[in-house]
């Protein structure tokens, strides 16, 4: 799928002027101002400490704001949203399919009604074998696999990612971005990915949100206007190098802001 330049595609949200304020002295974040459209796939970068959690925990509603507030265009249904966490937390007592049924029946949709709809998932994140299977039958990639098949099978309109590949080993995490990138352009999705990552967030993106700490606040928004596809040889080419020297040098740049 071929994207039109983000300015021309429609708006999902927009941040204005947020800010985030614990117990009255954390200042988690600061005058967030954040557009995301349709299509887009942003990652969020930065140390820990630097408000990461809390920008995904306001946008899933999860908690309001202090100051500003989030703009949902055309409003906020139900089904907007899929969340994927650094853990797969999957129920060991169901099978794949069931476990990604759940969005489904906390709906209380029947399973026969939706089963063509996960077979279909699952096959897009390479399971449809084991769809029968339990997690505890799983690599821990397999199990993130199952974890984005549960957060993408209802077709939401913005999928928030926490840091989803930082437990897995290296080459597993690299395979995983490609079939990520693979699977966002067949479906179609906008996604937010919080990542430490300077390596993953240029890899992934097409606009990386720089953050720095104390207080929490986007530091810098460095486009990465390679195109999609991306694969494997992305990563060996110089356009790659260039964008993540450019990204390094943004994150080096916010982390000595404050130190
Ligand atoms: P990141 O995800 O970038 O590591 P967080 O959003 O988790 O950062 O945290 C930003 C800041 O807000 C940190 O100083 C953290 O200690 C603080 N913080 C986050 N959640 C809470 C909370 N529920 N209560 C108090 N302080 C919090």
């Amino acid at each position: 799928m071929t994207l039109r330049p983000p300015t021309e595609r429609p708006r999902v949200l927009q941040m204005q002027g947020i800010a985030k304020v614990f117990g009255g002295t954390t200042t988690a974040l600061r005058d967030m101002n954040l557009t995301v459209n349709e299509g887009d796939f942003i990652s969020l970068l930065g140390p820990s400490g630097c408000g990461k959690s809390t920008a995904l925990r306001l946008i899933a509603g999860l908690m309001q704001p202090t100051q500003g507030r989030i703009l949902w265009e055309g409003g906020r249904g139900k089904d907007d949203l899929g969340v994927v966490f650094q853990e797969p937390t999957l129920m060991p007592w169901a099978t794949v399919a069931r476990n990604v049924f759940l969005p489904f029946r906390l709906r209380g949709q029947s399973y026969d009604s939706v089963k063509d709809r996960i077979a279909e998932i699952l096959t897009l994140v390479g399971l449809e074998k084991f769809a029968d299977s339990y997690p505890r039958e799983l690599s821990g990639g397999m199990k993130m696999r199952v974890s984005i098949a549960r957060a993408m099978v209802t077709n939401p309109r913005l999928i928030l990612m926490d840091e989803p590949f930082a437990a897995l080993d290296e080459i597993t995490r690299q395979k995983l971005n490609i079939d990520l990138l693979t699977l966002k352009a067949k479906i179609g999705c906008t996604v937010i990915f919080i990542t430490h990552s300077v390596f993953e967030s240029v890899f992934l993106a097409d606009r990386v949100v720089v953050m720095a700490a104390r207080p929490g606040r986007v530091s810098a928004e460095v486009a990465v206007d390679a195109p999609y596809p991306r694969d494997a040889t992305f990563r060996t080419s110089a356009e790659y190098a260039a964008h993540t020297q450019v990204v390094s040098a943004a994150l080096l740049q916010a982390i000595e802001e404050h130190a």
